[in-house]
């Protein structure tokens, strides 16, 4: 149960008055949550950056394009000429070294002239651009009668907006919610709040919230990572909490005597890397062990994973007990299904699939056959977890692409056997710190080799205004019979009225025009047998263009896919691009991939695309990636730039990171249950970051 002393936090933004529907929206959209969010959810939404009030050019000196804040006197109006609602109401104000405009569109009549009376002192921040050479400010962050200014402690916290929100609206909105903030419990050590020098967590919000210097909001700064700490210590010790419940008592084996992998090793149309055979003894070392298995094999896309997870499944069988492997989608888990079916079978070893679309008589069959032993290896997506889904001896998950996956997710399937031992494929290779950050303390194998007979790729970066050129190019490859994905940023719905992106089904029309039946088309918003559909016609070249958003990005495996086209390259991060190039190079010929990108091009896009050109070792990439994250711009991520983390960024904190391990660990050890006055302060640290997943495995405090 959650401690009752954060009920105020856990309130809807909705309580907050003048919160309605609409904002609700925004905020949702703004804090990345499907309902609306909590209380909790806007204070630890942090300032990017500050307004500086206290520097007050005048208006001769105020550089256009630099947010100043002018004192003023109204000199008068000019509102909206009646008819014409699109002209601005006009606010003409001076000072004695000259003059400016202030202007207002689609103002109510009456409403601006409330806001700046006619021969009154105003102070006004805003953005400044020069006009036919005067200053004009088009609606002003602030505007503020001397009263007002005098309280104001001359800095203001800028936060990461979202179209339609108004900064006054969320920095009033952060205001009211840090009166609600509630006397919380100290659940940091006091050897760490004195080795970190960290305020209280109160200060800390305030602090952020209410710059007194311009220095507060600094990330590297005491308030900043004081919040941090805590984000990163609620996960680490959720981690820790779940492994410590991964024990289990010695005696169980659970590989036997090696005959059905070396079936399988030798039906291979190739032989294992080496990296793939360490990686194959090193699991099969944790399933003799008495504690369970928690391992992640790190390899980049095409490096080899689905393999080595079926030896460790064959292993399992050995002794006769049954693999889950749960995939993120389900285009993954039918590829995963299609590589691994084939090898299986030489070795006798029964495998099936169970996703959202297997249903009725088909769905109940499998079912039955799971519970009574006569499926080996279940391969699947979310559907593996539901609660009807029954193993006769579940001994080993496999979850693919775990971070898609919450603790909640992986509890429910390891919960469905006694002891199971847990392998995790990742196709991100993540630096060491990161492992941490994500997986806590885990075994780690990697895959660093490419299988041999892997071709080159060659990634070349072009301006999108050269599309014509590239559609002639790509003109000539289908001419040649090759195959070609063509990736789409997805667009956000909020982001149509912002600066034109392609969408996919836009770049579908016009490649069609050209290309005709060639041409296919997937995305996230089709239905599973269509996408399926596509895929396959692309598979087997009857399209020959595929157009496609980020679904591509994991797991699908077109070995005569040898060119791919990237639309809005600069819109997605590294990581993701990585990915996606992955995608081609697989097969025996050389590939080509292409980044077009659109002008002008910020500095950290560009040095993101200069990344993916020079190199394709995704070990390098990651670490690269982690060195220009946090700049935001990038598709998918928000402010921290680490998914999952809305505080802690890995390029500053990372040494907070083994902190937080060592304080959780220690946590652990001198309290397992959190039980005393500090476990119960830790608590409500777990439910404030919604880590509290883990808690009822230790029960009540
Ligand atoms: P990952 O899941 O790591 O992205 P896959 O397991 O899907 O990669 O493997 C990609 C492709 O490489 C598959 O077609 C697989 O059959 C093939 N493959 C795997 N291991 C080897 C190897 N040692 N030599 C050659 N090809 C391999
Ligand atoms: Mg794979």
């Amino acid at each position: 149960m959650r401690p009752e002393l954060l009920n105020p936090l856990f309130a809807p933004v909705t309580s907050i008055p003048g919160i309605g529907p609409k904002l609700d929206k925004l905020l949702r959209f703004l804090l990345g949550r499907s309902e609306t969010p909590r209380i909790a959810d806007l204070l630890l939404h942090l300032p990017v950056s500050v307004i500086d009030r206290r520097e007050r050019p005048k208006i001769r000196d105020a550089a256009p394009g630099t947010m100043v804040t002018l004192e003023v006197t109204v000199d008068r109006h000019r509102p909206a000429p009646g008819g014409r609602s699109r002209a601005p109401h006009l606010v003409y104000v001076s000072d004695d070294t000259g003059a400016a405009v202030l202007a207002y569109f689609k103002a109510y009549p009456g409403q601006v002239e409330k806001l700046l009376p006619v021969g009154e002192k105003r102070f006004i921040s805003g953005t400044g651009q020069l006009f036919d050479g005067i200053l004009q400010i088009v609606h002003p962050d602030r505007v503020i009668d001397e009263e007002g200014f005098a309280k104001l402690s001359g800095i203001d916290p800028v936060y990461p907006l979202t179209q339609g929100l108004a900064i006054g609206a969320l920095r009033r909105a952060v205001g009211l919610a840090l009166t609600r903030l509630p006397a919380l419990p100290e659940w940091i050590s006091p050897e760490v709040m004195r080795r970190c020098s960290f305020p209280p967590i109160a200060e800390a919000l305030n602090r952020v919230h209410v710059p007194v210097e311009l220095t507060d909001i600094l990330p590297e700064g005491p308030f900043w990572s004081r919040l941090a700490f805590d984000e990163l210590l609620a996960g680490q010790l959720a981690l820790a909490l779940v492994r410590a419940q991964l024990r289990r008592p010695a005696g169980d084996r659970n590989a036997g005597d090696g005959q059905l992998r070396r079936l399988i090793i030798d039906a291979l149309p190739y032989s294992l890397t080496n990296s793939q055979q360490e990686a194959v003894k090193a699991i099969a070392g944790d399933l003799t062990q008495p504690v369970r298995m928690l391992r992640l094999l790190q390899g980049d896309v095409g490096s080899g994973k689905t393999v080595v997870a079926l030896l460790a499944a064959a292993a399992v069988a050995e002794v006769g007990r049954q693999t889950a492997l749960m995939a993120p989608t389900e285009i993954l888990a039918r590829q995963h299904i299609k590589t691994i079916t084939p090898l299986a079978e030489r070795a006798g070893l029964r495998v099936a699939i169970l996703t959202g679309r297997e249903k009725g008589r088909e769905r109940k069959d499998i079912l039955a056959r799971l519970a009574a032993g006569e499926i080996d290896m279940l391969v699947g997506t979310h559907a593996l977890i539901q609660d009807d889904v029954e193993f006769k001896e579940l001994a080993l998950a496999v979850v693919d692409e775990q971070h898609r996956f919450g603790v909640r997710e992986r509890l429910a399937l390891t919960n469905k056997g006694d002891a199971v031992d847990v392998l995790v494929l990742s196709a991100t290779p993540i630096p060491r710190t990161l492992v941490l950050t994500y997986f806590g303390d885990m075994d780690v194998s990697e895959l660093r080799e490419k299988p041999a007979g892997r071709q080159p790729i060659e990634t070349r970066t072009l301006s999108a205004s050269r599309l014509t050129e590239v559609i002639d190019g790509i003109g000539r490859a289908v001419g040649a019979g090759k195959l070609i994905y063509w990736i789409v940023p997805l667009v956000e719905e909020s982001e149509m009225d912002g600066p034109k992106l392609t969408n996919a089904e836009e770049r579908f029309e016009s490649l069609r025009e050209r290309f005709g039946d060639k041409v296919g088309l997937v995305h996230g918003r089709m239905r599973g047998t269509e996408k399926d559909l596509a895929m396959a016609r692309f598979a087997a070249a009857e399209t020959q263009i595929l157009v496609a958003t980020t679904v591509v990005e994991v797991g699908v495996d077109v070995p005569a896919a040898t060119i791919m086209v990237i639309e809005n390259a600069e819109r997605f991060g590294l990581a993701q691009l990585h990915q996606l190039r992955g995608r081609i190079g697989r097969g025996s010929e050389a590939s080509n991939c292409l980044l077009l990108y659109r002008e002008p091009l910020g500095e950290i896009a560009a040095k993101r695309l200069k990344v993916i050109k020079e190199t394709t070792d995704g070990f390098r990439i990651a670490e690269e990636d982690l060195k220009l994250r946090g700049e935001g711009d990038v598709l998918g991520t928000r402010q921290s730039g680490l998914p999952g983390f809305r505080i802690a960024r890995p390029d500053v904190h990372a040494q907070l990171i083994t902190q937080a391990r060592d304080e959780a660990m220690r946590i652990l050890q001198d309290d397992p249950k959190l039980k005393g006055e500090r476990g119960e302060a830790l608590r409500c640290l777990l439910y404030l970051y919604e880590r509290d997943e883990a808690l009822p495995l230790i029960g009540a405090g």
